[in-house]
């Protein structure tokens, strides 16, 4: 057995094309017999079958009738279903002619052709379960689980074929052993070896499939082509078109990998879109990330796409400047296809047979190229709309505009999620049929502040087609005001097709502009008033003689009007100070009772018509606070209560350490003083309670036009307030009276901080 085994081992080192070859294979059979011989496990049964084989396929009937028998032979040992031979046969020309061989009695599956590359590239024998059938891909084929076999024909360096068996379930093959295989496989390659030469001593004209000049196609690659017409105008999406042209110019040309990759002419890059039979070393995840890309200045791709010329080269690994796309390849084809004079994409084809591609498959994928060209440009023409438009759908969707595209009648076709949003739609049912001008109308009613404004811009809208037009529509119950354009829009043609409606919220703007025009209104009014007294008061003064007792009471008018003023001054220092954030706090530990005694005072002459209960508990812990600015907030609520109620209303005003339920929701935990002001007055109404924190902000009615103010006192106590860590809320019904509280902290409490 050792020398046979050494004989094998010494021709599988060695290249296998001498004119010895068909006897040397003889050889090799009768050593691989020999070696089945002495191996005590096998049965006899397989014995006499590999020997029936090797005697079978030594005899002269055509190649293709000793293949026939030979898997009819194999059959009764191995119970395949199927079975398949590729193998390369010698030709005259440059390259080889790939010829396949299938099993009598054919299974209706097709054979999955990217399992032959895979083995032609790694070289070993693969088993595996496959699924055929079934689904998409499968036909109308019910699904089932086979069991596959794919082995190579290696010998001397060389790969002459792949032989494939596949059985009906997925337990089949066991009986087809590596020892078994591999014996039959020298066989085989002998063979093949055999026919090449037959072919190639051929005269030119006999010889299967040969064309006799040129790059013309031979007559099943037209037929390959021809049927591949209908698929190619079929085709419009990118990625199915460029693996549809990949998988065939694999299967004609039968290179175990392949790939298209596209031409980003800005960049003078090649982009990889689609690959198969490459290891996994050598692709990108197509389905994520970007996709690989190299320069124009490398690889045979590279000079394909720059030449406009299909290319050919048998050994990568040895040309200059050219290196396989993954471990084992050599010969590479790369073919460009061409649209308005410059390369749009190259496919390219790479194999480890060094003569796996010739004059054949050159002219096979040129002219594929060819064909290839009109649906290409159409595919990436739909790929840009397709794009563009799924760009302008993501601006669409995600623009704080509210968009919505509206036919002649005013459906609306098509909506962003900020239009939902901005008009309070979430949720809404029946969204197939949805009318600005009846729906939206119908859904604003209970929200809407003039509704008549928003039923005459729709009406505008059908009257002037051709208008831009543009309105604000006032929301209340939260107010809100949001500014509506709605502007036509055209087709392709021109012709006006409906409308384009883009909602924003302007409140904020709204809010500011009226915030504005209030400050004016308001910090005029309050000048001129005070002013005019001084002025005319002086002025008499100067003028005329009053009695002493006259000359006091104006002299004290002045005064009061002049301290107004300086009220207005200071409140509205105060305001952009605290907005500026340059209040700085003065801070020490402080008893509240004092200040409520200082300022009951300072109020004496304000509190003559009303009567003020004060209610401190004895033991209110000290505060740390600064003096001043508590004065200020508990003088701002005061005369607020004062200023709101009737005369001989009562005001209560409140001090003790707040339980920890009495602390408003999100207040911060720890020690608190509550001081709190409660009056008999005008109240507030519901909708006005939020606003009145608001700069400038008053409440608007005949009560408070009477009596006057700014708009800034709560502001600014807000932010006192605040500054000090508490937080202050009220709670009031219009006519019932209002009720201010707010925290200070304990000082203990942030002293120990
Ligand atoms: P001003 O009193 O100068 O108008 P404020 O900021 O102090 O400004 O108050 C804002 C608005 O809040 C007032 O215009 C008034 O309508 C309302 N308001 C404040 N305090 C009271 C209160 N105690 N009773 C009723 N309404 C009040």
């Amino acid at each position: 057995m050792a020398p046979a085994l050494r004989r094998v081992t010494f021709l599988q080192g060695h290249a296998f094309d001498s004119p010895v070859q068909h006897a040397t294979m003889r050889v090799v059979a009768a050593d691989m017999r020999q070696l089945m011989t002495v191996r005590p496990d096998q049965s006899a049964q397989t014995l006499s079958t590999f020997g029936a084989a090797a005697r079978l396929l030594q005899g002269d009937d055509p190649l293709h009738i000793r293949l026939h028998r030979l898997f009819d032979l194999l059959r009764d040992a191995l119970h395949h279903r199927d079975a398949r031979l590729t193998c390369w046969l010698q030709s005259a020309r440059p390259g080889s002619t790939r010829q396949q061989y299938f099993s009598a009695d054919a299974w209706p599956y097709r054979w999955d052709d990217s399992l032959a590359r895979t083995v032609a590239r790694e070289g070993v024998i693969a088993r595996r379960v496959i699924v055929l059938g079934g689904g998409a891909g499968g036909g109308q084929l019910p699904a089932v689980r086979a069991a596959y076999l794919g082995a190579p024909i290696m010998w001397g360096g060389r790969l002459w074929g792949i032989f494939e068996l596949r059985a009906d379930h997925a337990d089949g093959l066991r009986a087809a052993t590596d020892e078994l295989i591999g014996g039959l496989l020298p066989q085989l390659a002998a063979v093949i070896a055999r026919e090449g030469e037959r072919l190639a001593s051929l005269p030119v004209g006999e010889r299967a499939g040969d064309t006799p000049t040129g790059l013309s196609l031979r007559a099943q690659d037209k037929q390959q082509l021809v049927a591949l017409n209908d698929s190619l105008d079929e085709a419009m999406d990118l990625h199915a078109l460029l693996s549809l042209l990949l998988r065939r110019a694999l299967e004609v040309s039968g290179a175990e990998a392949g790939a298209v990759a596209l031409v980003d002419h800005e960049r003078g890059e090649l982009v990889l879109h689609t690959f198969e039979g490459f290891g996994d070393e050598a692709g990108p995840n197509l389905q994520s990330g970007p996709r690989q890309r190299w320069s124009l200045e490398t690889g045979l791709a590279g000079r394909a796409a720059q030449s406009g010329r299909a290319l050919l080269v048998r050994d990568v690994t040895v040309e200059p400047g050219l290196r396989g796309a993954s471990a084992g390849l050599r010969a590479e084809l790369a073919a460009p296809i061409m649209l308005g004079g410059r390369t749009s994409a190259v496919i390219i084809l790479s194999s480890p047979r060094s003569n796996a591609f010739g004059e054949d498959e050159l002219a096979f994928v040129r002219a594929l190229c060819a064909r290839a060209a009109p649906p290409l440009s159409r595919a990436l023409h739909y790929q840009a709309a397709i794009e563009s438009a799924l760009y302008l759908g993501q601006v669409f969707s995600s623009l704080p505009t509210g968009l919505a595209l509206i036919d002649i009648h005013g459906k609306v076709l098509r909506s962003n999620p900020a239009w939902d949003s901005l008009w309070g739609l979430h949720g809404r049912e029946n969204r197939e049929s949805f009318h600005v001008s009846l729906d939206l109308i119908a859904h604003l009613l209970p929200r809407l502040h003039d509704p008549l404004s928003m039923t005459e811009f729709c009406d505008a809208m059908q009257r002037s087609p051709t208008k831009d037009l543009i309105t604000t529509v006032r929301l209340t119950h939260p107010a809100q005001d949001l500014e509506v354009r709605s502007v036509p829009t055209h087709d392709s043609k021109d012709r006006i097709i409906g409308r384009l409606w883009a909602v924003s919220d302007v409140t904020r703007e709204r809010e500011s502009d009226r915030m504005k025009s209030e400050f004016v209104a308001i910090v005029s009014h309050e000048l001129r008033t005070p002013l005019t007294s001084i002025l005319g008061y002086t002025e008499l003064l100067l003028n005329r003689d009053f009695s002493a007792e006259e000359r006091h009471q104006f002299i004290t008018t002045v005064y009061t009007e002049a301290g107004r003023l300086a009220h207005l001054v200071e409140d509205l220092l105060g305001m952009s100070r605290i907005e500026a954030g340059k209040v700085k706090l003065n801070r020490w530990v402080i008893s509240l009772t004092n200040v409520v005694y200082e300022l009951t005072t300072q109020l004496n002459t304000s509190l003559i018509n009303h009567r003020l209960l004060i209610d401190i508990t004895s033991e209110i812990p000290p505060i740390y606070a600064d003096r001043d600015k508590v004065k200020q907030i508990i003088f701002n609520l005061l005369t607020n209560a004062i200023k709101y109620s009737p005369s001989g209303g009562e005001i209560q005003l409140a001090i003790h350490e707040a339980r920890p339920d009495e602390l408003p929701p999100g207040h911060p935990a720890g020690r608190w003083v509550l001081v709190s002001v409660r009056d008999q007055g005008i109240g507030i109404a519901k909708d006005d309670l939020p606003r009145i924190w608001e700069r400038f902000y008053r409440v608007d009615n005949t009560n408070t036009r009477r009596i006057g103010g700014t708009g800034l006192g709560l502001s600014i106590t807000r932010g006192l307030v605040e500054l000090h860590g508490g937080q202050i809320v009220v709670e009031s019904e219009l006519g019932q009276g209002s009720r201010f509280f707010f925290t200070l902290p304990v000082s203990n409490e942030l002293a120990r901080k």
